[in-house]
């Protein structure tokens, strides 16, 4: 069976912005470019990104010169890059709202959940949006020092936060956590399974976060025996996906399991079934809802379905 990689169209990624790492600890570079005319500014507020909804969603990015002061009081402001060639930032804006309204920035825009609006944005715009969103959650996730207690100042144009104690010093980068998902398949059919959590009838692949001392495909191997009850070989990487649901890296994979009985972990799936092509195909009409299209578990069970035996 050939199983291709799926790296195109990854929802949540290929920005094409420039990320000039180089430019991060030019402090008055940085300055400059935030008062720049072309410079852009993605605002968060509670975690959530701002949106025009009407006529299909599109990312606000509002002129960051005009919101110099608002970048300088918010919690946290962060350089992103250059996109196409302008300065890119993102802020924290939380603390400039008072109770749970956000401040009002525009007619006909609002804040929401990225997940509600990623599949529908442009990709670009998207993978913009993950990012800001990412790298605010840590930030905001990372105020307090987890080796001594004390506050953290953010440095390196929001890159790198610092222990304020001077004794303590340690410095702390923005945590991407890896996980592995995989579509699980024996030739002729697919395993997937669901969780108490998801969506009425929704099935998708196993997926599980890496531990510490294995490697991905040990992760691969242990997921799918604890979860499924299934041994597997043949593991193959497919493709990753940024998930900054709140902070994770997809690692698809692909696995051939060598038996088929199921034994579930009660504690992680209500359910697990074994399903065909035709079945897959034919998956609405059966009751059967698969993950969705932003998520590259859909991109997994699209490749096996689509591959050529
Ligand atoms: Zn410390």
């Amino acid at each position: 069976m050939n199983l291709g990689l799926v790296t195109q169209d990854i929802v949540y990624s290929g920005s094409g912005l420039e990320r000039a790492a180089a430019l991060r600890r030019d402090g008055a570079r940085l300055a400059a470019l935030a008062g720049d005319e072309t410079a852009r500014l993605i605002p968060m507020w509670r975690g959530k990104n701002l949106v025009a909804i009407e006529g299909g969603p599109r990312a606000i990015l509002l002129p960051a010169a005009a919101l110099r002061e608002a970048m300088a009081a918010a919690n946290e402001t962060s350089f992103l890059g250059l996109f196409d060639g302008a300065p890119l930032f993102a802020s924290d804006i939380t603390n400039l709202s008072e109770g749970r309204q956000p401040p009002a920035l525009g007619e006909g825009t609002q804040f929401v959940n990225l997940r509600e609006v990623g599949p529908n944005l442009a990709s670009r715009e998207a993978s913009l949006l993950a990012y800001a969103r990412g790298l605010l959650h840590w930030h905001s996730q990372h105020r307090f020092c987890p080796a001594c207690g004390q506050p953290t100042q953010s440095e390196e144009g929001g890159h790198v936060r610092r222990c304020s104690d001077k004794s303590c010093n340690t410095l702390h980068f923005p945590r991407t956590d890896p996980a592995v998902i995989m579509l699980v398949h024996d030739g002729e059919r697919c395993l997937l399974a669901r969780q108490p959590r998801f969506p009425a009838g929704m099935y998708s692949t196993l997926a599980g976060f890496v531990e510490p001392g294995e490697t991905l495909e040990e992760a691969v191997i242990r997921e799918v025996a604890e979860e499924a009850g299934i041994p597997v070989v043949e593991v193959r990487y497919a493709g990753s996906q940024p998930w900054p649901f709140p902070a994770s890296l997809m690692l698809g994979f692909y696995a051939r399991a060598t038996a088929s009985a199921i034994t579930l972990d009660p504690h992680e799936l209500e359910d697990a079934r074994w399903l065909s092509r035709t079945e897959l195909r034919d998956s609405e009409r059966l009751g059967i809802h698969l993950p969705r299209g932003d998520s590259i578990a859909r991109r997994l069970v699209e490749g096996w379905l689509n591959a050529r035996i």
